[in-house]
């Protein structure tokens, strides 16, 4: 769905959300994600709000975990293990990032897990199919930002991509996503050299550094196809409002690429339908039955 040259992530995510919801009930046992919160961060809380309302339209309940900011590594890893024995939960996310005591320990503790309960798809089982090429929980951001491509018409088989950022949680993992679906894949990050030369080289261009408006339209061409993750506050110096902002100045490019993900409506809505689209996929790997 592009319209205007604008990638509405919002509008497929609903799109998602209705199909989801049909196959959710064809499932004969009711379906959990249990989300495990350390700590308070008003950001996390906002993104479990919104998971909590797409839960309930798509028919998975949530069962929020949350834990004090000063818990201990041991603590959280118990809990992790504890919903991995629970036999209601279909699966677990630990929401990132972590408070700083234990966000040292982000790998080992989203590794404590149970692969097959890992709907986010980044323990290292998880990733390390990816890697493979085979077949495993993809990471709902890049399955969201694949799927949002698909549905919106873009081919990718062939296409030259520069993802900008090389996080496992984002950067990375999308790489590797794109790079299943046989596009050409230039990972860049902040030791890249001439990042201007690189991001004009593709054909798509994946944003996902973590700063606001930092890509301007000079970082662009012609014919691009620009999905932008980046979500970030904004301070506007006149009117001392915050607003949420992707990595890229949407307004200066927006008239020169093809077509470019919004902010919000781009990503985000994608990652998380993704995320429930992860916790039927487990469910069918684990024997839940289909009424179909
Ligand atoms: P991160 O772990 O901080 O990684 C940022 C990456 O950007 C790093 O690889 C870093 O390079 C690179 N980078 C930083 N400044 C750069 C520059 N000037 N030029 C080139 N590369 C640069 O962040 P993350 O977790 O990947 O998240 C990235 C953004 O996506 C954040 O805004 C986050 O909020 C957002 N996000 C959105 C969604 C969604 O669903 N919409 C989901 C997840 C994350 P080095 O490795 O060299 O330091």
């Amino acid at each position: 769905m592009i319209k205007g040259g604008i990638i509405d992530g919002k509008a497929i995510a609903k799109q998602i959300s209705e199909e989801l919801k049909l196959k959710v009930a064809s499932i004969r046992r009711p379906l959990a994600l249990a989300i495990v919160q350390v700590g308070d961060l008003s950001q996390s809380n906002l993104y479990i709000k919104h998971k909590k309302r797409i839960g309930v339209e798509v028919g998975i309940e949530v069962m929020h975990v949350v834990l004090p900011a000063e818990a201990s590594f041991e603590n959280i890893r118990d809990h992790i293990i504890d919903l991995n024995n629970d036999g209601s939960v279909t699966g677990i996310i630990l929401q990132l990032p972590l408070p700083d005591k234990t966000a040292g320990m982000t790998g080992e503790l989203i590794n404590a897990i149970d692969p097959r309960k890992d709907v986010d798809g980044l323990t290292a089982h998880n990733l390390g199919l990816l890697v493979r090429g085979e077949k495993g929980v993809i990471p709902a951001t890049p399955k969201g930002i694949v799927s949002l491509c698909e549905r919106s018409g873009i081919e990718l088989a062939g296409k030259r991509v520069v993802v900008v950022g090389r996080s496992f949680l984002v950067g990375k993992s999308t790489a590797l996503a794109f790079l299943a679906k046989d596009a050409t894949i230039t990972i860049a990050h902040s030791k890249t050299k001439n990042l201007k030369e690189l991001t004009h080289t593709a054909d798509i261009v994946v944003t996902a550094i973590g700063k606001a408006k930092f890509f301007d339209k000079t970082y662009f061409k012609k014919g691009q196809i620009v999905i932008d993750v980046g979500t970030n506050e904004f301070l506007n110096e006149t009117t001392q409002t915050l607003s949420i902002v992707g990595d890229v100045d949407f307004h200066d490019v927006v008239q020169l690429v093809d077509a470019i993900t919004p902010m919000p409506g781009g990503v985000g809505p994608m990652t998380v339908i993704s995320l429930f689209e992860n916790v039927y996929h487990v469910a069918l790997q684990s024997g839940a039955d289909s009424a179909l």
